[in-house]
């Protein structure tokens, strides 16, 4: 530990994101540069609490050493506390810049005071290293003869095949798009995570000899029975890419779209020609609602914004969360509160008022003389009954019409599409998602491992990377008996990843 009293001399102070006023400006990263001299004392704010609970099963999901590197961060040994971050986390530029950060909703301080600020410190650390060149990937001469290919290059097809590749194995990674990286890429929109950032780590991935190939659909273009007899074993990492559709008149209007094509074309023309090949959907001067909440919704809203749409409302069927946490939600678990996000904090600098409105039921859309969406018509509504069985009731006189240029359904996912599954003959689970036991990721097909949103429904970028390692582990000793790869839950003193 640190300092002993740290944490009753200084208040937490996380790093600042830009001016909401200025980011909206650009699609550059949200984020401020920390200063070392303040992230130091969030560092010995870490109170060595002796059970560290942000590293327990409601903390972090991939057992990062949250104690350990806060130590050495606070004595000013980075380098130390890189090596110590990459023994549980391969990507800690992703999770540093996007993880919701559940291991703050468990620290121990927390209990009493606001939490360390954990997250800012991974990602000052990660950013640190490779400002520094500390960041290698090893291509390791002594390999095991043994061949893997996995389908989908997310953070969870990239977590495996890195650690895949430190065990030895020859791994082939096949994209779809035309880009790696999964939702790291074409979902999470860039001012959330550069997509310099994930270029730079699959660059790294690929210098250490880990194949890429884009622009192959297995199942589509690419026969999987080729891809299955020609390799030893198979990891599908193919995401919840799925998306839940509003089941509604008006539905296929011109102007109605999934939030997914929406960010994925704005981000691949931000990319190409800096949004200037017209071609992504527009928000500029247009009444945008985004139907639904999460992350999703909230990017969707980030990019409107910084389009210039006209107006924008944000719809929720859920009632509203609590500020504060519920009894029935008590720490150490996730707190399940009201949050107010960049892109919130953002439509509240632009318009003045906070654009999301909860418990409200999307009934129909309607069109104008030209045939576009030009309205959403909704009921608000009550939920009733415990939290176990809740029942939705509409309630009478709260009708209402809400002008609409461009509509953008981000309600969730319902697992993989399915015809790969279908060519593997690969069993679904009740919720539609490949059918594999977590911690052992095999699949009702023989050498066919699952794992990551395809595996566990839509979940987050630390869960995609805890999967990866697991499944990783999993088909090394698939292979080769014995591994010593580690994985959530796994440690080891000999381990090589
Ligand atoms: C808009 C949005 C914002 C998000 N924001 C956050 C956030 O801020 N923080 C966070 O922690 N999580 C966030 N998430 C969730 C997070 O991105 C996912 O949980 C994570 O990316 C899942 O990783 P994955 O590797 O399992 O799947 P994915 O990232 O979905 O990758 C799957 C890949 O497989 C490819 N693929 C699918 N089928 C085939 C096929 N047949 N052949 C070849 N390739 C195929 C897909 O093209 C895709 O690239 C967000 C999700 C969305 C949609
Ligand atoms: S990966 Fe997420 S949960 Fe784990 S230490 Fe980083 S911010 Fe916390």
């Amino acid at each position: 530990m640190g300092k002993h009293t740290g944490f009753m001399e200084y208040p937490r102070k996380a790093v600042p994101y830009r001016d909401p006023a200025e980011r909206l400006g650009d699609f550059n990263e949200i984020f401020t540069a920390p200063v070392e001299k303040k992230l130091k004392r969030q560092g010995a704010r870490c109170m060595d609490c002796g059970v560290p609970f942000c590293q327990s099963d409601t903390g972090c999901p991939i057992d990062n050493l949250i104690p350990e590197w806060n130590d050495l961060v606070y004595r000013g040994y980075w380098r130390e506390a890189l090596d110590s971050l990459h023994k549980t986390n391969n990507f800690p530029e992703f999770t540093g810049r996007t993880c919701p950060a559940p291991c703050e909703g468990a620290c121990v301080l927390g209990i009493t005071d606001p939490a360390v600020t954990i997250k800012n410190i991974e990602n000052a650390i990660i950013d640190r290293g490779f400002a520094e060149g500390w960041v290698r990937h090893e291509r390791l001469q002594q390999k095991s003869g043994k061949k893997v290919a996995i389908v989908g290059s997310g953070p969870t097809g990239l977590a495996a095949a890195d650690q895949l590749n430190k065990a030895g194995h020859e791994v082939t990674i096949y994209e779809r798009e035309d880009r790696i990286g999964g939702l790291l890429m074409y979902g999470i929109p860039n001012m959330k995570l550069d997509k310099a950032v994930v270029d730079r780590r699959v660059d790294l991935m690929r210098e250490a000899g880990i194949n890429f190939h884009t622009n192959i659909d297995v199942g589509k273009n690419f026969d999987p029975d080729e891809l299955r007899n020609g390799c030893d074993a198979l990891l599908l990492a193919t995401g919840a890419t799925n998306p839940r559709d509003l089941q509604v008149p008006g539905r296929d209007l011109p102007g109605v779209h999934f939030a997914m094509d929406f960010l994925t074309e704005n981000t691949r023309s931000l990319l190409e020609s800096n949004l200037q090949d017209d071609s992504f959907i527009n928000a500029k001067d247009r009444d945008v609602i985004v139907i639904g909440g999460g992350d999703t919704g909230a990017d969707c809203i980030g990019t409107a914004l910084r389009h210039g749409c006209k107006s924008l409302v944000n719809l929720e069927l859920l009632d509203q969360p609590p500020t504060e946490r519920a009894t029935d939600n008590p720490w150490p678990d996730w707190p399940m509160i009201f949050r107010t996000e960049y892109a919130h904090e953002e439509a509240i600098t632009r318009f003045g008022n906070d654009p999301r409105s909860y418990s409200i039921l999307s009934k129909a859309l309607s069109a104008d003389n030209d045939g576009r969406i030009a309205a959403l018509h909704t009921v608000g509504i009550e939920w009733k009954g415990n939290s176990g069985v809740q029942e939705m009731v509409e309630i009478e006189g709260t009708e209402q019409i809400w002008k609409a240029d461009l509509v953008f359904l981000a309600m969730g996912f319902l697992g993989p599409e399915d015809y790969l599954a279908e060519a593997l003959g690969v069993a679904l689970d009740p919720r539609s998602n490949y059918q594999a036991v977590y911690g052992n990721f095999q699949t009702s097909v023989s050498g066919v491992f699952a794992a990551g949103d395809c595996r566990r429904g839509q979940s987050l970028v630390v869960w995609a990377i805890n999967e990866g390692r697991g499944a990783a582990r999993v088909i090394d000793q698939y292979l080769v008996e014995t591994s010593r790869l580690t994985a959530p839950g796994v440690t080891m003193d000999t381990a090589i990843g």
